[in-house]
């Protein structure tokens, strides 16, 4: 018999709610919502209504439904509170989140943080298969961390998933976390706007709209500017890779998110793992870290927020 899991993803403006092959990793069904932030019950309706085609699904099928999994961009507490979400879901401080679903759909509720059920979901059925030491890092909206080892989370609670508020640049843009030089501040899809900004992007193409995929694309047909901020990203991206290899000594480092596309034009095949410096001092003797771009894309929150349920 059948093993499913429902996962959702809560993201910046769209909820995604897939129905989950816990076994196989393949997404059965999916549906995508418009994230509501700021009321609890108009949240809980616009993720009840496919959670609920999805219990018919599975039941017409006669699989097992194991739960509902969910990935919360904020810290989590073992009894599936939400703590904080930094603003971003304004109803959602101190909120029973993992209680009321269970109450109304009748099936055990998990919850994590984004980023580390987006580590999951690449560690078990993504390009961290087969590796102990799985680092995921989400270049999105801002910077997502999880990291896992043997397929297990590092830990019952995100206690780690502020990691992308390390230090990179001194003297530089003040980041939301009240300090400078953050590496989200410079690898985020916003911190390549102010690369750009910086550089004068702006004053000299007043005309073409300032977004990561933009800058990418112009870089990929040959614009020097482009290339220039670009480069100044990688410097940042690079360094932050390096230090995050001292402190979790992953044997691969998966880049997801939206500004992971990018970065997959811009390398070629088997260059992403110039990403890293394998000259400098190792965490052990023969330590090496593979690089990869995510292929789950999209899909990699779902299957990890479902993959709770393994
Ligand atoms: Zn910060």
């Amino acid at each position: 018999m059948k093993t499913l899991a429902i996962g959702i993803d809560i993201g910046g403006t769209r909820t995604k709610i897939g129905l989950v092959n816990l076994e196989t990793g393949q997404v059965e069904a999916m549906v995508v919502a418009p994230t509501e932030t700021k009321d609890g019950d108009r949240f809980l309706h616009g993720i009840g209504e496919a959670i609920g085609q999805f219990k018919v699904k599975a039941a017409t099928e006669q699989s097992v439904l194991a739960g509902i999994g969910i990935g919360v961009p904020g810290f989590v507490f073992a009894d599936g509170t939400v703590d904080s979400t930094y603003g971003f879901l304004e109803f959602m401080e101190d909120y029973p989140l993992a209680m009321k679903i269970q109450q109304q759909h009748d099936l055990p509720c998990l919850l994590d943080n984004d980023a580390r059920v987006v580590a999951l979901g690449e560690a078990i059925y993504g390009q961290g298969r087969g590796f102990g030491r799985v680092l995921a890092l989400t270049l999105g909206t801002g910077l997502g961390i999880g990291f896992t080892i043997d397929g297990k989370l590092d830990g019952l609670l995100p206690f780690a998933h502020m990691g992308g508020h390390m230090t990179i640049t001194t003297n530089d843009f003040v980041c939301y976390c009240g300090k400078t030089g953050c590496l989200e501040s410079v690898v985020s899809g916003a911190g390549i706007g102010r690369i750009a900004t910086r550089q004068g992007w702006q004053q000299k193409y007043p005309n073409i709209p300032l977004t990561a995929e933009i800058i990418f694309t112009q870089k990929n047909s040959g614009s020097a500017d482009a290339k220039a901020i670009v480069e100044e990203y990688i410097g940042y991206l690079k360094t932050g890779i390096d230090n995050y290899v001292n402190l979790y000594a992953p044997d691969v480092i998966v880049l997801g998110g939206g500004i992971a596309k990018g970065l997959r034009a811009t390398f070629g095949k088997g260059e992403i793992d110039k990403l890293h410096n394998p000259s400098l001092l190792n965490p052990f003797k023969v330590y090496r870290a593979t690089i990869a771009i995510s292929e789950l894309e999209e899909q990699a929150g779902i299957l990890g927020s479902a993959a709770l349920f393994r």
